[in-house]
């Protein structure tokens, strides 16, 4: 059995074919799924479907990639969380790569993002790239391991894998750690205690090898399993035991 931590199937691209995805997860044995939130705009969806089936669960907030957006406040987070649908706060965090400019608006949002986990003890789904260094300083600033959480889609070093570790938290692989070229992610995998560790899909993006290029979907999140088993030389079902296992553990909401 195998689950999904991370996708975004609420996306255009899925509205047609969601029975297909649905059934292609119970052929893969994936037996359920987190679907995240990116903005509020759009957050509506993202309850819908984790309604629509027992399986499936939802976070709510606002991606570090969506500038011109409804801003959430904490107690808006609060009260959106109070959902028993809703197992976690995201996501949220930092992101350096793909937005220029000064980002006093992104560490002020993800700040909003940790309070709000605080105050619900739902744990952060934290999305970091080439901002890890402030990353880790707000989230000892503003007392992450309080709530705890997922630093999700994981690329950075094995350096603030342990730092995001010591605070508590999850460390969690995507398809990228199956191309070919992740060579010092493959590392990180194989570093990083299978007790510390869930998979994703992050779909529609980043699917695994075989199906690198193609629209990313849960039922793929097998993949990622199959190549951390492969590193850390163990069976595909004990990766896929343990890090269904640290989901519950982690995300106490979903049962
Ligand atoms: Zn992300
Ligand atoms: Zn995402």
């Amino acid at each position: 059995m195998y689950i999904d931590s991370h996708c975004h199937i609420n996306f255009p691209e899925f509205a047609e074919r969601l029975p297909e995805i649905f059934q292609r997860m119970q052929d893969n044995q994936v037996s359920h799924a987190l679907c995240i939130s990116v903005d509020l705009e759009t957050w509506p969806q993202v309850l819908a479907i984790a309604q629509s089936r027992d399986n499936l669960y939802a976070s709510v907030g606002v991606h570090p990639d969506y500038e011109d957006c409804t801003e959430p406040t904490v107690a808006q987070l609060v009260e959106l969380a109070a959902h028993p649908k809703v197992i976690a706060i995201g996501e949220t965090g930092m992101d350096y790569y793909r937005t220029p400019g000064p980002l006093e608006w992104q560490r002020e949002r993800f700040r909003v993002h940790i309070r709000a986990a605080r105050k619900t003890g739902k744990p952060l789904i934290i999305h970091t790239r080439s901002a890890s260094e402030d990353t880790l300083r707000i989230m000892r600033d503003e007392k992450a391991s309080e709530a705890g959480g997922v630093m999700h889609c994981f690329t950075e070093s094995l350096e603030v894998a342990q730092a995001a570790m010591d605070m508590g938290f999850y460390i969690s692989f995507s398809g990228i750690v199956t191309f070919k070229n992740a060579k010092q992610l493959k590392e990180v995998a194989q570093a990083v205690p299978l007790d510390r560790m869930l998979i994703e899909t992050d779909s529609p993006y980043l699917a695994p090898v075989p199906f690198r290029g193609k629209t990313n979907e849960p039922g793929f999140v097998k993949h990622v399993a199959e190549e951390i088993a492969r590193l850390k030389g163990v069976s595909v079902d004990e990766v896929g035991n343990a890090t269904s296992r640290n989901f519950f553990q982690l995300f106490k909401g979903a049962r």
